[in-house]
């Protein structure tokens, strides 16, 4: 349970994939949030940035509805990525509660750094609640310059993949394989998730159309 000072109330979403295996271990339910003021350079979400858009949702009836849809589709996992989860730290932790009262795992990407998240926590018990509730951390800035071809799911050297509860400490985050998916939609739009560099994706989806019918998520 999270503690009762942090309320969530509403959460601003960018985009919900009720299955995926590109997204953390196993098959998970990935949550983009919108809103991230870290605005890394390079980053393949910069349509997430601001704090506006998307869609503002009722945090409690919508996780409801979520982890019914992640029960039925036989997730593990949820992953929450954006965006930055932390900057709506208290809806998230109140999300990520539920998935594991549930025994849904919780993987949560951020932009921030984990000292300084621990640091945070300290004043902020919504921090502390969303770290409390993530079994497996990816966390640091994305630094295009440093580009990272071996680990799984994240993009550059400097980030860390930490399991802060028993649930994955068994993984080998070296020797994982990478995913990368491509959704074609019925109406030809072309979706992708998972990792990969810029120009290895412009070669994957050459001769798919133009850059304006093919959303890209991460
Ligand atoms: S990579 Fe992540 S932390 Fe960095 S600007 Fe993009 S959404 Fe924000």
């Amino acid at each position: 349970m999270i503690p009762a000072e942090v309320a969530p109330d509403s959460l601003r979403v960018s985009r919900v994939l009720t299955a995926t295996e590109a997204e953390g271990p196993g098959r998970r339910t990935a949550i983009w949030v919108q809103g991230c003021t870290i605005r890394c350079r390079g980053c393949f979400n910069p349509h997430m940035w601001a704090a506006d858009g998307a869609t503002v949702v009722p945090v409690r009836e919508w996780t409801a509805s979520l982890l019914d849809a992640a029960r039925a589709a036989r997730v593990e996992g949820i992953t929450l990525l954006g965006g930055e989860p932390f900057e709506q730290a208290a809806p998230l932790a109140y999300v990520a509660s539920a998935a594991r009262e549930q025994g849904v795992s919780v993987m949560t990407f951020t932009g921030y750094e984990y000292r300084d998240l621990l640091a945070w926590s300290d004043t902020r018990a919504d921090i502390r609640a969303l770290l409390e509730n993530t079994d497996l951390l990816a966390d640091g800035p994305y630094e295009a310059d440093n580009l990272d071809p071996t680990r799984p799911w994240i993009g550059s050297t400097n980030q860390q993949l930490r399991a802060l509860t028993g649930r994955y400490r068994h993984l080998d985050f070296v020797t994982t394989p990478d995913r990368l998916e491509i959704r074609v939609d019925a109406d030809g739009s072309v979706a992708v998730n998972g990792w990969q560099a810029l120009d290895a994706l412009d070669e994957l989806l050459e001769g798919l159309g133009t850059r304006a019918d093919r959303p890209r998520t991460r």
